[in-house]
């Protein structure tokens, strides 16, 4: 039985992150002060195994998860990642598995490779097509051709529909917004843009740092008519608008000033196996000691319907920009 929570939700997508590791230093999510040489991540042990990850997985499918996302940190860099990726497709009762990263690491072999292993779809983010504010967004240097040569292997190998996923962050990218939906407009990829948001305690986030949806939406009208379009499915987070002329759709995420928490429908289990209801929850509950500890499935189970049923979070909802910042967890930590 799919368990609810005391605002009605059902539990519907868990995003898995596989490491709290990352080759970027995106400024908005890892910036270099915090995450420098002295950071502390964890531990090869301290992190789940793929086996763990997998029997996770099984169990909350079990409980009325329909998708899993696998995510980090970058979760590339996890090593033989696509092994995981088998393990999950396995899973009985699973419609929709996907991945998201930063692309750098997603040659045409890995792509295969991911494809192979069962991944059906796959998302890029990619903030910028100008290589200087893309360097400058993800901090260390990296350019944006290897990013777009990963879109085209992701299409090439068949992880399609791909998306491309871009936070807007006022006076960083918001000029480049346009560039980003004409370059895929009619190719099949799908952008999206998301509000930059207050997760975690380390980005310095301003709310007049954030790009409003509704001013996204009127800068794309003003190149192209767009209508928007229904929702795939209850809970979906991206608001959908297409080009009236059929070149194609792009997604808005507008968590912070549209938040969308009486849908959601989101769990979370971080690189060390804490389950998080919320992604600005400060508190994960540790699944990691009772996998260790010998628990059976049906134990576990038990624990994951307690701790749903006992779900209120709705921080977006009451978020003002005075909200005082707690110690959330970072993004890194729990892939977004
Ligand atoms: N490293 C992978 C990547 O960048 O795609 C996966 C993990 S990353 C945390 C997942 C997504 O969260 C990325 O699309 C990233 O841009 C987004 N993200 C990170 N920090 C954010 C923030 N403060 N506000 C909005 N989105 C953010
Ligand atoms: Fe790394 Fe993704 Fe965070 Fe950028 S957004 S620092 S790529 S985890
Ligand atoms: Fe879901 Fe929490 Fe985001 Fe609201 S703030 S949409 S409850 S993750």
């Amino acid at each position: 039985m799919t368990p609810k929570d005391t605002l009605g939700r059902p539990m519907r997508d868990l995003r898995i992150s596989v490491t709290d590791r990352c080759n970027f230093r995106c400024v908005y999510c890892m910036p270099k002060e915090v995450f420098g040489r002295d950071f502390r991540f964890l531990d090869r042990g301290e992190i789940l195994s793929f086996e763990e990850i997998a029997r996770l997985a099984a169990i909350f499918v079990r409980l009325g998860i329909e998708k899993i996302r696998i995510t980090g940190g970058e979760p590339l860099i996890r090593r033989d990642i696509e092994e995981l990726v088998a393990q999950l497709a396995r899973v009985p009762g699973l419609n929709d598995l996907t991945l998201t990263t930063n692309g750098s690491l997603l040659t045409r072999a890995k792509a295969q490779a991911l494809r192979d292993a069962g991944l059906r779809r796959i998302t890029i983010s990619l903030d910028s097509l100008d290589d200087e504010v893309f360097r400058r967004m993800n901090d260390v240097k990296f350019p944006v051709s290897v990013v777009l040569d990963a879109i085209e292997c992701a299409i090439a190998v068949g992880l399609t529909p791909v998306k491309v996923d871009t936070v807007v962050r006022r006076g960083m990218n918001e000029k480049g917004i346009v560039d980003l939906a004409a370059r895929f407009r009619g190719t099949g990829v799908i952008p999206r843009f998301i509000e930059y948001m207050d997760v975690g305690n380390s980005n310095g986030w301003k709310m007049d740092d954030v790009v409003p949806a509704r001013e996204v939406i009127a800068t794309l009208g003003t190149q192209w008519p767009i209508v928007p379009v229904d929702a795939n499915y209850y809970g979906e987070v991206a608001e959908r608008w297409r080009y009236e002329d059929g070149a194609g759709e792009v997604g808005i995420i507008s968590s912070v000033t549209r938040p969308f928490c009486s849908a959601c429908t989101r769990a979370r289990l971080s690189a060390e196996g804490k389950l998080y209801a919320c992604l600005f929850a400060s508190q994960g509950e540790d699944l990691r000691a009772l996998l260790r500890g010998g628990a059976s499935d049906e134990a576990i189970a038990a624990r994951l319907g307690t701790v749903w049923q006992a779900r209120d979070d709705r921080y977006s909802e009451i978020r003002t920009s005075n909200t005082p910042s707690g110690a959330k967890v970072e993004m890194s930590h729990i892939g977004g």
